[in-house]
């Protein structure tokens, strides 16, 4: 059975408990790795200079606990987009046997259509709190 590394853990940590118990249930049956939970100010800024974020500050990774995770299938192969679609419908069906409800970076708005964003995050996942 997969499990997270020490890196992974900590970034988990640092995430809300409900994500937490999501991604630590999800590892028992893919493997994957945390890349980011709690985003400080600056690296929230580093990332949006990047193109990595659309906002400059006051996001789901920068509240505390974080309310988003970016988490990507090990190994990680950018490039292999296919295997984050796959993951990610792992995740979703995971989250909703959970009863956590959550968005993914692939389709903000939850309506099952795959081509209508106009901000691709694949390895996103944020919960949704309203
Ligand atoms: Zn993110």
């Amino acid at each position: 059975m997969p499990q997270f590394g020490k890196d992974s853990l900590t970034k988990l940590s640092t995430c809300h408990p409900d994500l937490q118990k999501l991604f630590n249930e999800v590892i028992k049956h893919y493997d994957c790795t945390i890349i980011e939970g709690h985003r400080s100010d600056e690296d929230q800024l580093k990332a949006f200079n990047a193109g990595k974020s659309k906002i400059k500050s006051g996001g789901m990774h920068n509240k505390t606990p974080s309310l988003a995770v970016d988490v990507a299938p090990w190994p990680v192969d950018w490039n292999d987009k296919n295997r984050f679609y796959h993951f990610a419908g792992r995740v979703q069906g995971i989250a909703q046997m959970l009863n956590i409800k959550i968005r993914w970076g692939g389709d903000w708005d939850s309506d099952n259509d795959l081509k209508d964003q106009n901000f691709y995050d694949l390895p996103h996942f944020e919960l949704v709190t309203d």
